[in-house]
C-alpha cells in the first residue's frame, strides 16, 4: 500500500490546467484556418481543387470561405496554395452554437467567433451537471477515441460535472459522432426520442456535422441534419477528429463555464496567456501525444 501511495505521489498531478491555465498542444496541431484572398493569384483554385470534402468555397481575389464543418484539417489546401492565402493557426476554440458560424469567411476585420452560452434557463439546468448519451452513428472511432480521451485523467471532463451515461433516459442530451449510416439511423432517432426534454444535442466531428468524407454516399445521411431533420443542434464541434481540449472548450463555453479570450490562472487572479495562436502550417501526418500542461 505504501509503495502504491509513493508511486502515485511520484506521478504528481496529471490533469491539465485548462481552463485555469494555458492549454498545450502537440507541435503539429492545426486549429482555426485563416484566409487572405488578397494573396490569391488570378484564376487559381488550387485549394478548392485539392480539398477532398469541398470545404473551400469561392477562392478568388475578393472573397474566400472555408466550411470548418466539412474540413478534415488535412492541410492539403494550404500546401497546394502557391501564395500562402490559406493557413492554419493553433487556435483550438473551434466549436460554434450554429452551423452557419462554422463558415470562416475572409473579410477585413472579421473577428474569430467563440461559442455562445446557453440561455439562462438551460444554463441553470445543465451548467453544473450535464449527463450525456453518446451515439456512435457509423464513426471511424477517431472522434469516439478523442471523446473517450476527454474523460481520461489528463483532460477529465467529469471535474466540470460532465459525464457520459449508459441510458438516454438518464441523460440530459446526446452527443453524435459519425456520418449516421443507414444501419444506425433508427438507433439514433430512438435515442433522441428517449432522452427527456429539455435536452442538449451536440454534433462532434466533420462526419456528424456534414457527412465528412462520406457525404453524398447512399448509405449515410450526411450527418445529424440529414438524420434528425428539424432537430435543433446546440453545439457543433468541428475537426477530424477534434482535440479533447476543443471538445472541452466547446462544452464549457456552451455551459457558461468559460468566457472570453483570457485565461484565469488558478487562485491568483492573474490573467495568463495562451500559447501563440498563430503558427505555420503543419505537414500532413500524425500528431505526437499531447503533453500535460
Ligand atoms: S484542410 Fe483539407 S479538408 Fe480542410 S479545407 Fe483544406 S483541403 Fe479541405
Amino acid at each position: 500500500m505504501i509503495e502504491i501511495l509513493k508511486a502515485r505521489l511520484k506521478l504528481g498531478k496529471q490533469t491539465i490546467a485548462y481552463p485555469d491555465g494555458p492549454a498545450r498542444f502537440p507541435e503539429r496541431f492545426r486549429g482555426r484556418p485563416v484566409l487572405d484572398p488578397a494573396l490569391c493569384e488570378q484564376g487559381c483554385i488550387a485549394c478548392a481543387d485539392v480539398c477532398p470534402t469541398g470545404a473551400v468555397r469561392e477562392p478568388g481575389l475578393t472573397s474566400m470561405a472555408l466550411d470548418m464543418g466539412r474540413c478534415l484539417f488535412c492541410a492539403e489546401c494550404g500546401e497546394a496554395c502557391p501564395s500562402g492565402a490559406l493557413s492554419f493557426t493553433r487556435d483550438y476554440r473551434l466549436a460554434m452554437r450554429t452551423r452557419e458560424e462554422l463558415l470562416v469567411v475572409a473579410a477585413r476585420g472579421d473577428e474569430a467567433k467563440l461559442a455562445r452560452t446557453l440561455d439562462a434557463r438551460m444554463r441553470s439546468l445543465f451548467g453544473r451537471s450535464l449527463k450525456l448519451r453518446q451515439v456512435s452513428a457509423g464513426g471511424c472511432n477517431g472522434c469516439e477515441a478523442e471523446l473517450n480521451a476527454s474523460g481520461n485523467i489528463q483532460f477529465d471532463l467529469s471535474r466540470f460535472g460532465i459525464q457520459f451515461v449508459a441510458s438516454p433516459r438518464h441523460a440530459d442530451g446526446i452527443v453524435v459522432t459519425g456520418p449516421v449510416t443507414e444501419n444506425m439511423l433508427l438507433a439514433l432517432q430512438k435515442t433522441y426520442q428517449a432522452t427527456p426534454a429539455p435536452k442538449i444535442v451536440v454534433a462532434i466531428g466533420a462526419c456528424a456535422i456534414a457527412g465528412g468524407p462520406f457525404a453524398g454516399t447512399p448509405v449515410v445521411n450526411d450527418g445529424i441534419e440529414g438524420a434528425l431533420p428539424g432537430v435543433p443542434v446546440d453545439l457543433w464541434i468541428p475537426g477530424c477528429p477534434p482535440h479533447p481540449i476543443t471538445i472541452l472548450d466547446g462544452l464549457l463555453r456552451m455551459l457558461g463555464r468559460v468566457a472570453g479570450d483570457e485565461l484565469r490562472l488558478a487562485g491568483t487572479g492573474i490573467v495568463g496567456e495562451a500559447e501563440p495562436l498563430a503558427g505555420p502550417i503543419a505537414p500532413a501526418g500524425h500528431d505526437a501525444p499531447a503533453k500535460s500542461a
